[in-house]
């Protein structure tokens, strides 16, 4: 039984193990533990991470980001006449300080979720807080997925199918808007971009865009989970599409990092623009993978957090799909 819940925990991979999970969370060094004597029997707590704390930036009345350490997901809080809902929920344990923090902004316990995406650093905690009745809201593609389990094999991680309180109730296939603490927001599918399953949610009245990751703004090689629909063309058009809804006083809230600005976004794309055209002449010239890398073609035009996803392991989730896109 133990055995289907974590399909596999290997000390000789711990380290590549820590590394997968870094690559979602995070760009620097953070303490995380996977070993069969610190989970228990529930698919996500096979991730303890020991520094959940979390740090509060406001961007207006009600309208709160909670920033863990070391950069691991943004969770966006709204608290108002319709109660408290948040914007992802990063990892199964880190529910307990988030009700922690959401208590000391005067929230409540919160009754309604979006999953940006299915990753398990952005949606781990809708089992608890689904087990205590909140509503959970998400892309079509979230739901399957989440309700599946998923492996990413580059990194060895495997996420097994969630219980049933922790699946989104509410899915939709490319927009939805909801209406709740005195704000219009628009839920927009991104296809194919960071994951098949990305969602960006505009509160339009608060000017705030959270992005999920399509936009990982932590100076790390962006993570795209190419197993799962990601592409760097999609990433890219997905940016363009936000920087085109975003205007010079929206705050976007990314995935991971602080809170940043049109201006940063569209900087931020212009390099990988300039990287993925690079990707497109060595694709048009036949070049393999290997050839590729070789040539650093990502370096050469910005430098990367490299700590844990370098250049070469990048290249490898993004180029073969761009030779397959031609
Ligand atoms: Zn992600």
């Amino acid at each position: 039984m133990e055995n289907n819940i974590v399909k596999i925990v290997i000390a000789q991979k711990l380290k590549l193990f820590i590394s997968a999970l870094l690559i979602l969370n995070t760009s620097q060094a953070m303490t995380q533990e996977h070993t069969p004597a610190n989970r228990d029997d529930t698919p996500n707590s096979a991730v303890v991470v020991r520094d959940l704390s979390l740090q509060t930036e406001t961007i207006s009345e009600g309208l709160h980001v909670l920033i863990g350490k070391r950069a691991i997901g943004n969770v966006l809080v709204s608290i108002g006449e319709d109660g408290t809902f948040l914007i992802d929920d990063q990892f199964e344990a880190s529910a307990p300080e988030i009700q922690r923090a959401i208590e000391e902004l005067g929230g409540n316990t919160p009754t309604f979720i979006i999953n940006s995406h299915y990753h398990h650093d952005h949606a781990g905690g809708n089992q608890p807080f689904g087990d205590i009745g909140a509503i959970i809201a998400a892309h079509d593609n979230a739901r399957k997925l989440l309700e599946r389990g998923t492996e990413i094999e580059l990194l060895n991680l495997v996420v097994p199918p969630a219980p049933k309180s922790a699946l989104p109730v509410i899915t939709f296939a490319k927009e939805m808007k909801l209406h709740l603490n005195g704000n219009q927001l628009q839920l927009t599918h991104m296809p194919d971009a960071h994951t098949e399953s990305d969602i960006i949610i505009h509160l339009i009245e608060s000017n705030v865009i959270h992005v999920g990751d399509i936009w990982n703004y932590t100076g790390n090689y962006p993570f795209i989970d190419s197993g799962h629909g990601g592409s760097l063309a999609g990433m890219i058009e997905g940016q363009r599409a936000i920087a085109d809804i975003a205007d010079f006083n929206t705050v976007i809230v990314p995935g991971h990092g602080s809170l940043a600005n049109k201006v940063e976004l569209v900087s931020y794309t212009a390099i990988l623009s300039e990287i993925y055209e690079n990707l497109i002449e060595h694709a048009i010239q036949g070049d393999d993978l290997e050839a590729v890398i070789a040539a650093k073609p990502a370096s050469k035009v910005h430098e990367f957090t490299t700590g844990i996803i370098n250049e070469a392991m990048w290249l490898s989730v993004v180029y073969p799909k761009i030779l397959e896109s031609l």
